[in-house]
């Protein structure tokens, strides 16, 4: 079973904090891009010779909520067409809730979509702005009551913690006033600053109050204690779901299963191969024009690709695998999977990490998984591995 994603590289305002590939300001490459993409799409499944099952489709960006429901319709149908998706299949949609509306979201709900991950980031005004993110929190309630509206029963808020200034009071009332909303998921990420960002830019000048990394840590350990309480299960570092809502689609990141991406800038594992296309919109529509054929799964786009040796598929399995907290990496599926057992491979690292206390051993030593507190300082403990 294949995963797919499709990344959209348009927004309206790019973000002061944003590393992601996508531009703003060039809305008017959009139906060429729709066009570039399906033409991608098939000459992707062309390539498997086959009709390759799928079960979860994922758009992301960049702001998907750009493309009108005509242009979804489109490239969903090529999907169908190209693709065998199973009939429950999960299929996503990541939205800015300042460029939804009820008629918007009720075509997207009639073309198959069932879940919608919105944007939220804070529910202070102040942060956000200071975010430059296009909407208020108004808009996100107006845009959570228009998804509900038009039948969306699985809905993911996004929100940061850790933003300049934040103190622990502000970051609980976002929360508080986000599980007001009764999402089915929520993810919470910790601001990272990145090189080259506005953020980046202010960081460097000694202009942006970022607090901490203990007071980011208490923020991080209260919102998971207060979403216990709220009945949300912690399965994987920044996500919560309510039963039966996890995200299936990065699931199969996690579980180091194969996904094909399309899309500038967009990444793919399968047939052994990581790939990743071009990230310019331009080029990566001039690419697809472009009748080549290749071997499954790459396509005109790629611009850079490398077979996965068995040692750095058990390290990123190690990586991935650790993300997810009551899962974990399992002895017996490891053995199973790569045909050594995981304590020859890594135990070396392992019993260091279970020294420092960050990785703990669960049902009777058949599930590896990160302790509470190596979830604090997950990046490290993966490091361990590579
Ligand atoms: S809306 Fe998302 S992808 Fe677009 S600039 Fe902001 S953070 Fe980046």
């Amino acid at each position: 079973m294949f995963s797919l994603y499709f990344h959209v590289p348009f927004c309206v305002h790019r973000c002061a904090y944003c590393d992601f590939n996508t531009y703003a300001g060039q809305s008017e490459k959009i139906p060429g891009y729709v066009e570039a993409l399906e033409s991608e799409i098939r000459a992707v499944a062309g390539s498997a010779g086959q009709h390759l099952p799928a079960y979860t489709i994922f758009f992301g960006g960049g702001t998907p909520s750009l493309l009108t429901s005509q242009q979804f319709k489109s490239i969903l149908g090529t999907i169908r067409h190209s693709f065998n998706i199973s009939e429950d299949a999960e299929i996503s949609l990541e939205a800015n809730p300042g460029t939804l509306d009820l008629e918007a979201l009720q075509e997207l709900y009639r073309l198959g979509f069932n879940r919608i991950s919105l944007g939220v980031q804070s529910a202070h005004p102040q942060e956000l702005h200071q975010l430059e993110r296009i909407h208020d929190y108004f808009d996100v309630i107006e845009a959570v009551r228009w998804a509900r509206q038009a039948g969306f029963r699985n809905l993911n808020l996004d929100l940061i913690y850790g933003l300049p200034e934040q103190t622990l009071e502000r970051w609980k009332s976002s929360l508080e006033l986000v599980l007001g909303l009764h999402p089915e998921h929520l993810s919470l990420y910790a601001l990272t600053i990145e090189h080259g960002t506005p953020f980046g830019l202010w960081e460097q000048r000694g202009k942006l109050p970022i607090p901490d990394p203990d007071l980011a840590a208490d923020m991080y350990e209260w919102a998971g204690e207060r979403l216990k309480a709220a009945g949300y299960e912690h399965y994987e570092i920044s996500n919560w779901a309510k039963p039966g809502f996890q995200c299936q689609h990065n699931l199969q990141y996690w579980r180091g299963k194969p996904y094909l991406g399309f899309g500038a800038g967009a990444h793919g594992f399968a047939a052994g191969l990581r790939y990743s296309n071009v990230l310019r919109i331009k080029t990566y529509m001039e690419r697809c024009r472009a009748i080549s054929a290749l071997p499954f799964p790459l396509s005109p786009a790629e611009v850079n690709s490398h077979p996965v040796s068995l040692f750095a598929e058990m390290q990123e399995a190690m990586m991935t695998g650790l993300r997810l907290t009551q899962e974990g990496v399992s002895a017996d599926g490891f053995e199973q999977r790569y045909e050594r057992k995981l304590m020859d491979v890594f135990g070396e690292e392992i019993d260091e990490l279970i020294k420092l206390g960050l990785l703990e051993w669960a049902e009777s030593k058949g599930i590896l998984r990160l302790t509470k507190r190596g979830r604090q300082v997950g990046n490290q403990v993966f490091l361990r591995f590579v």
